[in-house]
């Protein structure tokens, strides 16, 4: 019977067959050892020359790394392997036979891996980062779906930018310009107030031309939008919603986690409520520090926002930026208007921000202002300020970075590593 890596518990005694490319080998006069991954985990395959036949053991040990296979053994209980089991091989078949591989276990440069992106992504590393980023995509869904959350999938080619234009990634459409989405939070705010909570998970694009360790070309949003919920609202399901994926994480990712040799001490205590930070206060501690390079007006950069981090051991939020380097359509805050009902998500670690969120201008008259001050006009703005005239109601949303929660999560330093073909400055290719 075929079976998977990740099934082989169930078949304890069992004889099984998997299909698997060799990850590596070892041999010796009487015994192979093979390191076999189909995707679904790793096994070792125990190929003992008096058990098999002269045969199998002699293709066993002139058999090369990632060549495809039909692994035939019976399942064992193994307490030093990490997976608990190992296979005692009775057959091996060979699908096809890899060529020499370019990726052996010796140390490669990153050009040379980013080259072989293709074939990086069977390593064992990958491989384990991969599996995070499916579990912070799957509970994401779990999150979303036991808060009442719709999901809902804004467009990609738009007409409008939400903003600004400087990062705008411009396309033609027929005989009209447009722009590869880099946030669909306008179309998020009228999906609200059709469906009451919403959130989105798509690609967005920026043209970003700095070379930084946090910033992809292309990257995923995950896009939540919220009815009749304030700034403390958003505040409060930010901070649940973040601890649910990184609890999940811990649970369902052990291995991985492991094989990342990631410090868990450093998760485990992320459960809400977070810590909060006036926007203020961020830049009288940073000066206090000794920055002298940021004043109030100014938006923080990766040292700032990780010196700020530092101070705690769970995310913290920044609040209440200066209204005049956030978006058009932030709320300002009735108490004090030079600033917004806003928050940045900063995460530990020296990761960086990783939401960017507030509640949103609900008022019509304010809106159309805000439209003068910034000139937005014609068809691709207009539909956005109808929003306001018909049940306007008080809503907030936020957006999360998946690559910069992946990095962070799984401890990567480069976000290069946590999305399958990175889309960086300099490469387009594989
Ligand atoms: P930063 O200040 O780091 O450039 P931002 O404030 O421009 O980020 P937002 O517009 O608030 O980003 O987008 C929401 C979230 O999307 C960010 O908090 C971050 O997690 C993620 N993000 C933004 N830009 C990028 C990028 N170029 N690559 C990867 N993730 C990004
Ligand atoms: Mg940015
Ligand atoms: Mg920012
Ligand atoms: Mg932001």
């Amino acid at each position: 019977m075929k079976t998977t890596i990740d099934q082989v518990k169930n078949h304890l005694d069992e004889t099984v067959t998997i299909g698997s490319w060799l990850h590596n080998k070892r041999s010796s006069g009487k015994i192979a050892f093979l390191q076999l991954r189909d995707g679904t985990g790793f096994i070792q395959g125990v190929v003992p020359k008096s058990a098999v036949s002269e045969e199998v053991f002699e293709l066993s040990k002139t058999l090369t790394q990632e060549t495809s296979l039909y692994v035939t053994g019976k399942v064992v209980e193994d307490s030093r392997s990490p997976l608990g089991y190992e296979l005692q091989v009775t057959d091996v078949e060979v699908i096809q036979e890899a060529e020499d591989y370019p990726i052996t276990p010796k140390e490669h440069g990153t050009e040379f891996l980013m080259d072989h992106r293709h074939l990086w992504l069977r390593s064992k590393k990958q491989h384990a980062i991969m599996k995070v980023r499916n579990e912070i995509i799957r509970s994401t869904y779990e999150f979303f779906n036991q808060e009442g959350f719709v999901k809902v999938d804004p467009p990609i080619l738009t007409g409008a930018s939400a903003e600004g234009t400087t990062e705008l990634f411009h396309t033609k459409y027929f005989d009209e310009d447009a722009y590869l989405s880099q946030s669909g939070q306008l179309y998020m705010e009228a999906a609200a107030m059709a469906l009451g909570r919403v959130f989105s998970f798509g690609p967005t694009f920026r043209a970003e031309k700095s070379k930084t360790r946090r910033h992809l070309i292309e990257f995923w949003m995950i896009e939540p939008e919220m009815a009749f919920m304030d700034h403390d609202d958003s505040l409060q399901m930010q901070e649940e919603y973040v601890s649910h994926v990184v609890q999940s994480v811990l649970q369902n990712c052990k291995l991985e986690l492991e094989t990342l040799e990631r410090d868990t001490s450093k998760l485990e205590n992320i459960k809400a409520p977070f810590p909060r930070i006036t926007y203020d206060d961020a830049i009288q501690f940073l000066k206090d520090q000794g920055f002298d390079d940021i004043d109030w007006g100014d938006d923080f950069g990766a040292p700032h926002e990780t010196a700020i981090a530092e101070a705690y051991d769970k995310p913290v939020f920044i609040t209440h930026f200066p209204v005049e380097i956030k978006a058009f359509y932030m709320k300002p805050d009735p108490d004090n208007p030079n600033v917004a009902l806003c928050a940045d998500l900063i995460a530990p670690e020296g990761y960086g921000e990783i939401i960017g969120g507030s509640e949103r201008i609900d008022d019509f008259e304010l809106m159309k202002q805000r439209y003068q001050e910034h000139e937005l006009d014609g068809p691709a703005y207009e539909w956005y300020l109808q929003l306001r005239k018909y049940g306007s109601v008080p809503h907030s949303g936020f957006g999360l970075g998946l690559e910069r929660t992946v990095a962070w999560i799984a401890g990567i330093e480069h976000i290069r590593e946590t999305i399958p073909f990175p889309r960086l400055l300099n490469r387009l290719y594989p």
